[in-house]
This record gives structure tokens, C-alpha cells and sequence, in this order.
């Protein structure tokens, strides 16, 4: 059990938070429930607890860093996540991430390549979304094993989208990824058609800590 609470002026500040997001072109009230259900402040150290509702990055161990909640919301969106998918996640990073999405019902695989973080993020999905399965291994390669997914989410930046990710996803799938340098990405939705033709849409600039691995930054 965690030991910090989830007090009425955590709630307070999510609801505000949920508003803002609201307000910024998030739409999807089933994003925005997932949004007010899970206590972002407890994915993070003490230390950024007060700044846990605010819309901004934040930064967990190991200098990685929890996404911007518009971030999270915005990719989250776009994947049109409905109970019952198969999703992969590429960059576990503190869990806040997988458990939006398996409070929304998705059957969530997320990997993280750093032990310390993937540990961490264990114990705390433990207690709010034990559904979800965690693997430490290069993300880049995918999950040859549980494919194929219905949706893929990578929440690190990648000089291209890896193939090994493309060939996991399902036909009638979709997969997003920030793709572009280390300094800024532009967001990617990509389609894979139930005749397995692959089309893209370009959403807007981002920026993410490195995608590393044997396909993505060396
Ligand atoms: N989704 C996370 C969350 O909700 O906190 C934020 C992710 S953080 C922006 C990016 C994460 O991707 C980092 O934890 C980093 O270690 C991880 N990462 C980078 N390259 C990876 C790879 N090849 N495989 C798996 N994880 C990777």
C-alpha cells in the first residue's frame, strides 16, 4: 500500500487539471475520466508532488521524465483506445502512462529499458492498475512474443518509427510516435489498413527524452 494519500487537495487539483485539459482541444470524455481517476502525484517523487497537476513535464529517476499531461492526453486520444485492446507502450517511464490507458480499459504490454525504473513502476501499478504487463527489454524490437496489438504508443523520441513495431501492429491498427531529432519531433499517427496499407498523419512538435535502442538512438 502507499503510504502517501490521495488527499482532497490532490482531487481538487486534478479536477482543475482535467478542465484545462478540457479546454485544450481533449475531447474524449472517457481520456478525460481516465484523467481524473488517477493520481499523477503519486508516480512521482515528494519532491514534484506540488507540481504534480500542473500541464508540464516533470522529471522521475534515472534523468527520464513523466510526459506533459497534454501529452499523455494527446496521444492517448488519438489511439481511439476502446476497452478490451491490445496495446503496446514503449517507454514504461514512471507508469502514469499505462495506467491512464488501463483505466480505460485497454490490456496494456509497456516496456522500459531501465531496471530502476521498471521496478518502480511495478510497485506503484501494482496498487492502481494490476492489470497491466511490464517487461525490461529494448522497446525498439516490440514484443515479438504477444503480437500482434492493436494500437502502439511510444512515449520517446525515435529517428524513425522501428519495423520491428510496424510489423507488430494489426491490420486495421494504429500506432503513434514522436519521429524527428533529439531537439524536437513532430507526432506521428500511423495507419495500417485491414489490407495492410500504411498511411501517416502528421500531428504537431513535441519533444521527448531519447528513444535508445538497436532501433532508435544508438
Ligand atoms: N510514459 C512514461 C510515463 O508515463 O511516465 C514517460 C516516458 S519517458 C518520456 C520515456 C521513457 O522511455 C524513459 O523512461 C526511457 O527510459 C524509456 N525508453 C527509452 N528508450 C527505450 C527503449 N528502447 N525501450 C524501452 N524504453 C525506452
Amino acid at each position: 500500500m502507499n503510504i502517501r494519500k490521495d488527499s482532497y487537495k490532490h482531487q481538487g487539483r486534478r479536477t482543475n487539471l482535467v478542465h484545462h485539459l478540457a479546454a485544450s482541444k481533449i475531447s474524449d470524455e472517457r481520456v478525460l475520466n481516465a484523467f481524473a481517476k488517477i493520481p499523477r502525484h503519486l508516480f512521482l517523487s515528494k519532491d514534484f508532488e506540488e507540481r504534480a497537476y500542473d500541464d508540464v513535464a516533470l522529471p522521475i529517476d534515472e534523468n527520464q521524465t513523466i510526459s506533459q499531461p497534454f501529452t499523455v492526453a494527446f496521444q492517448t486520444q488519438a489511439l481511439d483506445i476502446k476497452p478490451g485492446e491490445k496495446v503496446l507502450e514503449i517507454g514504461t517511464g514512471s507508469g502514469y502512462q499505462a495506467a491512464i490507458l488501463a483505466t480505460m480499459g485497454a490490456n496494456v504490454y509497456s516496456i522500459e529499458r531501465i531496471e530502476k525504473l521498471h521496478l518502480q513502476a511495478k510497485k506503484i501499478l501494482m496498487e492502481f492498475s494490476p492489470t497491466v504487463k511490464l517487461f525490461l527489454s529494448d522497446g525498439t524490437l516490440g514484443l515479438a512474443n504477444h503480437a500482434p496489438f492493436d494500437k502502439i504508443i511510444v512515449t520517446a523520441a525515435a529517428p524513425k518509427l522501428p519495423d520491428k513495431l510496424l510489423e507488430q501492429l494489426k491490420p486495421g491498427g494504429m500506432a503513434i510516435i514522436p519521429i524527428g531529432d533529439l531537439k524536437q519531433q513532430k507526432m506521428i499517427l500511423i495507419k495500417k489498413s485491414v489490407e495492410n496499407i500504411i498511411t501517416q498523419k502528421e500531428l504537431g512538435n513535441f519533444r521527448f527524452v531519447p528513444l535508445i535502442g538497436k532501433d532508435g538512438w544508438q
